[in-house]
């Protein structure tokens, strides 16, 4: 199926069950007007001179009309970019040009953030770009003016295996790169996702997570229309109280977040006291999920079922995924088992030999989930999916016996100190049952002697009285091999994040390098 042809059928399916609701607005859609405002603007759009294969940026925080482009641009074989919205005039300007984008879309402002302003600072140097359209403003009106209303459309001359979508890595270890991807690619994952969720017409998904993201857009909105369940969109970024709130108020079923969005719910004032008796399920993903926050997510949220999801942009994203009978240990030790009709295998970096189980090596994956390629770099996609089309992650794991995989961390983040190879999140793990911790990340530092020593960056639970470097060797001392333990600690209120919520501990790394040797 294309996007739109999948679309059809879920209108056909559930006219009168919801698709989509906007917490902040009070917007609701179902099925039925969901997918008829869907062909309207895809008709505007073709009205306005758009073509299949023709790239439209979407640069927004989320709000429904992000999820009306997104459906209407994969309607008429239109190629989405995703823009993220941290972005600033360079970087703007940098993808406007690169990926060559017609028309954009945007928002006019959010927080600190004037969109607006600043693609009219940039629109003079960005040749191709021939529209702007802001949201929720009389342009958006403009261009839905010149579509034709009720018009139905029907996905003649489209491919499943058209690009459909370029959306940029999180930037967590460096530039981030364009992913492009088609209906299939995400279509697909977005429906197995669900599928493992058991998701149906009955469930309502808390999407906090940005939709310029993977996370958002394909395991959030994909997952729901390919199931016929309900998109709900709590705040347009992401806020801990307006995401309770959102689940409380509309009764969802599932809630998705980085374990950081997690943690900062948790640790609300006044969570004891919502009512998320709603929720059965959720998933949890992006970067390692702690044990301690796991059992409160499950305890405190009643949400027994939640799910772990491992992948990257470039596949669509998501490769392995735990099953709602999981326990608690499979839910946190691991990753879960691989999705259908994917593919992994376990490498050892250097030789690209395939690891027996139990051994950690380079995860590689293949099948219908991997990217057409890195947009406009055919160096780097050549570089990162080999000749047999298996996706090389850069990050280590291990398949269990039990055929669940376990993530050891990505190849960049392991410190080598005196020939011992070290794993951060071993260690982050063993450190977040520190009383005195509520988050810690590890990351490697230059050492004269050692070539690296490890630092514990640590965010304090009462900064008034913070952990000192004695306590935490107290901690550790007996029960971590010496190697490990971290020779620096840093306090800190807060770690450097990607928009899609991972800590960057490149920064971490480069913010701390010239410390104490
Ligand atoms: P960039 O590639 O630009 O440096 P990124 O790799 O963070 O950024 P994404 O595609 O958003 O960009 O994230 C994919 C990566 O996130 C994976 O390669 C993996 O390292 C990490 N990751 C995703 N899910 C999990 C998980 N459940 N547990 C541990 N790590 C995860
Ligand atoms: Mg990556």
């Amino acid at each position: 199926d294309t996007i739109g042809a999948n679309l059809d059928r879920a209108v056909a399916t559930w006219p009168d069950r919801e698709a989509l609701v906007d917490v902040p607005s009070g917007r609701r859609w179902t099925y039925a007007r969901f997918g008829a405002a869907v062909d309207e603007l895809a008709s505007a759009l073709l009205a306005s001179g758009v073509a299949k294969g023709d790239r439209v940026g979407i640069w927004a925080v989320n709000c429904p009309e992000w999820v009306l482009v997104q459906y209407a641009t994969a309607r008429i074989g239109a190629i989405m970019v995703n823009i993220n919205p941290a972005y600033r005039t360079h970087e703007v300007e940098y993808v406007l040009n690169q990926a060559g984008i017609s028309l954009l879309f945007a928002s006019l402002g959010h927080k600190t953030s004037d969109y607006r302003a600043m693609v009219e600072e940039v629109r003079g140097s960005c040749a191709g770009l021939r529209e702007v359209v802001y949201l929720g403003d009389p342009s958006w009106d403009a261009l839905l003016g010149r579509g034709t209303p009720g018009a139905r459309l029907e996905d003649d001359g489209l491919s499943c295996d058209d690009p459909i979508n370029i959306q940029y890595t999180s930037g967590t270890t460096g530039f981030p790169k364009g992913a492009t991807l088609s209906h299939h690619n995400i279509l697909n994952n977005g429906y197995f996702v669900g599928e493992s969720i058991a998701y149906t017409e009955q469930d309502r998904i808390c999407i906090p997570v940005p939709f310029y993201h993977c996370f958002g857009m394909v395991m959030g909105n994909l997952a729901a229309t390919s199931h016929g369940a309900c998109m709900v969109i709590p705040a347009p970024s992401f806020d801990p109280k307006a995401t309770l709130d959102a689940v409380q108020q509309e009764r969802c079923t599932s809630l998705y977040g980085v374990p950081t969005m997690f943690i900062a719910e948790l640790n609300l004032p006044g969570f004891a006291s919502y009512d998320l008796s709603s929720l059965r399920t959720g998933i949890m993903a992006g970067s390692p999920c702690p044990v301690e926050v796991m059992k409160r997510v499950v305890n405190e949220m009643n949400m027994a079922e939640v799910s772990i999801c491992y992948g990257m942009t470039e596949t669509s994203p998501v490769s392995t995924q735990t099953r709602r009978d999981d326990d608690l240990e499979h839910r946190t030790g691991t990753v879960g088992r691989v999705l259908p009709h994917i593919e992994v295998k376990i490498v050892d970096p250097a030789t690209g030999v395939t690891q027996p189980r139990g051994r950690a090596g380079e995860l590689c994956t293949r099948g219908y989930s991997v990217m057409l390629g890195y947009w406009n770099e055919p160096e780097k996609t050549a570089e990162a999916v080999d000749a047999g089309r298996w996706m090389h992650t850069g990050d280590l794991a291990v398949m269990r016996e039990d055929g669940y995989v376990e993530i050891v961390g990505r190849i960049k983040d392991m410190i080598i100190r005196g020939g011992e190879n070290i794993y951060p999140r071993e260690i982050e793990e063993f450190l977040y049952a520190h009383p005195k911790i509520q988050d810690v990340q590890v990351v490697g530092v230059p050492h004269d002697h050692y070539g690296e020593e490890v630092l514990a960056c640590v965010i304090p639970h009462d900064p008034a009285d913070p952990l000192t470097l004695d306590e935490l060797h107290t901690f550790c001392q007996g029960r971590l091999a010496h190697y490990k333990i971290p020779s620096r600690l840093q306090l800190l209120d807060s770690f450097p994040m990607t928009v899609s919520g991972k800590v960057r501990k490149v920064e971490l790394r480069e913010r701390f390098a010239g410390g104490r040797r």
